[in-house]
């Protein structure tokens, strides 16, 4: 019920970076093993409405929930730590709080009031935090505030916080994420820059409960208190948050740490025995003592940022621990890549898989890769715009049809074996207008999709505007690449594969969102044993 539901707010002090969003889904994959509901929040302080129109190289990767919101790729790790869905509530920026304060003054909700930041913006802010609760799903919000603490970006959050705190009495309280940074010349940890961000909080109002601290080294017990003492918590309330070797290991180490019991006890919540973290466990043994390791290429053109393709790689960790084997990705940019070089270049990738994207660039080196993976036998996956460029490499050098494109890259050309839908051609507006979130797929029987889901009926995220033309269908099934699923309502070839070929599959769709390390996305699963089954033949 929402008047049981406790909040939990995240603010992080002296540098961006720190990991706020590992350290959210940290603590609520404790609470989630002691029984608990709980979901998380992620409040960005920029004013676009969503990441869906930033470029990766400014936030990395732009994360898709089931109801089609463009979200911030923490949201990715919320999922993957929870196993449960996120929606268009989890992810607020301050465009979307201003634009809704704008319409409403608008429509006249304000009639005769100045609009100003303090109440209505943190009003509006407020309500979104609060709506979580009111679901009645949850018993914990975890709400990210996205920034630095004294970034004037952030300032409403913080206020909005602040305002929170004072309402929701016991029912609330604040993590703060730190750093305690380690002076290799005099040996020393310092404590000051910790000290100097909790005073900005408290200057705005707010007193954290906890204070999470990043750090190199151990924080031995006197730096603890010397914390807490200037900082007025308790000195079980100094949490160290040592740098992991994986995101994966967080949980276990703010368990250690006792992160979860404190937290319970300041919101007066029990602290049962159980804690089920078997699975969790068992996921990290398999990923940290692998039987077996191949090399997959990922080719892409935001490589020099691995934040760009987060839930990619993320996906072959989970696939990997279910296989026994340490996937290592060679990043590869598609602008390096041409039909000469390819061979040299791909000679100890057992697997290759080419990312999603959009625009030109690096289009030509994407569809070289593919087709070294075609008439090589190496096991392909090919998402979105990789699906895309399997299609025209395809049409180019089997059906024989010479300059064949997306009408994305070459909207002149003789065979658009990729279009545009209608519906998508009188679109105007970019932001939040494409073919967004979770769609049914159904899967033709005998084929590798179904060897891979077992099912005829399934749901994956989409996030893009173009699409397989069904014109060229036909000629397609016949020369053996066949469309093994297909969108039940509007026929959209959603999945392509090559029947003579031991690995090779398409997806229009974005199977990487759904991966979680309880659920690994068994086309990643499938797809990681196949490279396994390739090494084993090169060997
Ligand atoms: N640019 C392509 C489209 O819009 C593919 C998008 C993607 O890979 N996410 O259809």
């Amino acid at each position: 019920m929402s008047a049981t539901t406790k909040y939990i707010f995240v603010t992080g002090g002296v540098t961006s970076s720190l990991g706020k969003g590992i350290l959210a889904a940290s603590l609520a994959k404790l609470l989630q093993a002691r029984g608990y509901t709980v979901t998380i929040q992620k409040l960005d302080p920029y004013i676009n409405v969503d990441p869906g129109t930033l470029n990766p190289y400014e936030h990395g990767e732009c994360f898709v929930t089931d109801d089609g919101a463009e979200t911030d790729l923490d949201l990715g790790h919320y999922e993957r730590f929870l196993n449960i869905p996120t929606s268009q509530a989890n992810n607020i920026t301050t465009g979307r709080i201003y634009k809704a304060v704008i319409e409403k003054e608008r429509r006249g909700d304000f009639l005769g009031k100045t609009v100003q930041v303090i109440p209505h913006i943190t009003d509006e802010i407020k309500n979104r935090i609060r709506l979580l609760g009111k679901t009645g799903n949850y018993q914990f919000v975890i709400t990210e505030i996205g920034g630095t603490v004294g970034d004037i970006e952030s300032l409403p959050y913080i206020e909005a916080v602040r305002q929170l705190k004072w309402e929701l009495g016991n029912n609330a309280m604040v993590i703060h994420l730190t750093l305690i940074p380690y002076l290799s010349t005099t040996g020393e940890l310092k404590t000051k820059p910790t000290q100097h961000s909790v005073k900005l909080l408290l200057e705005y109002g707010v007193q954290p409960d906890v204070l999470v601290c990043r750090t190199e080294h151990s924080l031995n017990r006197d730096i603890k208190n010397k914390i807490a003492l200037f900082c007025n918590v308790a000195p079980n309330a100094v949490i160290e948050a040592r740098d992991a070797s994986t995101i994966y290991e967080v949980p276990l180490m703010m368990e250690e740490e006792q992160l979860d019991i404190v937290v319970l006890n300041q919101l007066n919540m029990p602290v049962s025995d159980n804690m089920d973290l078997a699975k969790w466990k068992d996921f990290l043994h398999k990923f940290k003592h692998p039987h077996h390791e191949v090399k997959i290429g990922l080719v892409g053109k935001y490589v020099e940022l691995k934040d760009a393709y987060k839930s990619i790689s993320e996906a072959f960790i989970h696939a990997g621990a279910a296989n026994d084997c340490k996937v290592t990705i060679e990043w590869i940019h598609s602008e390096s890549i041409t039909d000469e070089n390819v061979g040299e270049k791909f000679k100890w990738l057992r697997g290759i898989l080419v990312a999603p994207g959009f625009g030109q660039r690096g289009i030509e080196g994407k569809i070289s890769a593919i087709k070294y993976a075609r008439e090589h036998q190496i096991p392909f996956l090919g998402v979105c715009l990789g699906m895309q460029c399997a299609v025209i490499e395809f049409a180019r050098n089997v059906l024989g049809l010479k300059d064949a494109d997306s009408t994305e890259m070459n909207p002149e050309t003789p065979y658009p074996v990729i279009d545009l839908l209608e519906t998508q051609k009188k679109i105007t507006n970019k932001g939040g207008t494409m073919r967004l979130g979770s769609y049914p797929c159904n899967i033709a029987e005998k084929t590798k999709a179904w060897e891979i889901y077992k099912h005829k009926e399934i749901k994956e995220r989409h996030r893009h505007r173009y699409e397989f033309n069904n014109e060229y269908l036909p000629d397609f099934e016949k020369a053996g690449m066949i469309a093994s699923g297909i969108n039940p309502e509007g026929g959209l070839v959603e999945i392509i594969e090559i029947k003579d070929h031991p690995w090779f599959v398409g997806v229009q769709f974005h199977p990487e969102y759904k991966s979680t390390v309880a659920n690994p996305h068994p086309l990643f699963v499938s797809f990681v044993k196949a490279a396994i089954e390739v090494g084993k033949l090169v060997h």
